[in-house]
């Protein structure tokens, strides 16, 4: 059986740079869709459910950040490739902040771009095999529990068996405080010589692969006197 065509979604008010676009990725075989002005793009989002979006950041009206935002938001988890302006730096990491997975500075090569959306869909598709817990996104740090791996936007990470099930259990409590015991209870299952301090010295080793600044952690905070807390949205 033929493998199923990939519909990706470009949301460009550029003329001249849909008709390149457009031109190229159904060369390539791809269905696409376009968006001129962005003020449509979420609806068609909900409509065509594309494999992709090519979101460029200034459009008029709403602009790539409010869609992209908008669109993790509704839960969409498809692979977001940003256009930007060259050297707006800024734009870069407020798009990862809110969830795209790459960016190509305008001007760029199509065959960049490309290879840029093959990758993104060779990696969507084994997101898609595994639930949706199986894939935590905190800011532009993604983890694959199912790989064990975190994927940032300075490299990848191996996660350890140990770190994946201490995530996994921290996601189950997200958003609340958890102690020291209780993670000794849960995630060591109290074995011989673990302290909480084996806890410390764990959770100090996964914040420096989860977190893009360990020291000041945004998502894997302490609660002095209390414990640990994973803060989700
Ligand atoms: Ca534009």
């Amino acid at each position: 059986m033929p493998a199923k065509t990939k519909k990706i979604l470009v949301v460009e008010d550029e003329p001249s740079l849909v008709f390149t676009l457009q031109d190229t990725l159904e060369n390539e075989g791809y269905e696409v869709h376009i968006s001129e002005t962005g003020s449509d793009a979420v609806q068609l989002v909900h409509d065509i459910k594309p494999d992709l979006m090519i979101l460029d950041v200034m459009l008029p009206g709403t602009s790539g950040f409010e869609i992209c935002k908008q669109v993790r938001e509704d839960k969409f988890t498809f692979p977001i490739i940003m256009l930007t302006a060259r050297d707006q730096e800024i734009d870069k990491v407020t798009g990862l902040n809110i969830g795209a997975d790459d960016y190509m500075t305008k001007p760029f090569g199509v065959k960049e771009l490309l290879a840029r959306i093959q990758a993104r869909l060779r990696r969507a598709n084994s997101y898609s095999k595994t639930g949706p817990m199986d894939v935590i996104t905190l800011g532009p740090v993604r983890i694959e529990l199912n790989e064990s791996q975190v994927i940032r936007p300075d490299g990848e990470f191996e996660l350890t068996t140990r770190e994946v099930e201490l995530i996994r259990f921290l996601v189950g409590q997200a958003n609340e405080p958890v102690s020291r015991d209780v993670l000794l209870e849960h995630v060591w299952r109290y074995e011989y010589s673990t302290n909480t301090r084996t806890v410390d010295v764990h959770i100090s080793k996964l914040r420096s692969k989860i977190e893009m600044q360990p020291d000041d952690p945004r998502y894997l905070v302490t609660l002095h006197g209390v414990g640990y807390m994973l803060k989700l949205n």
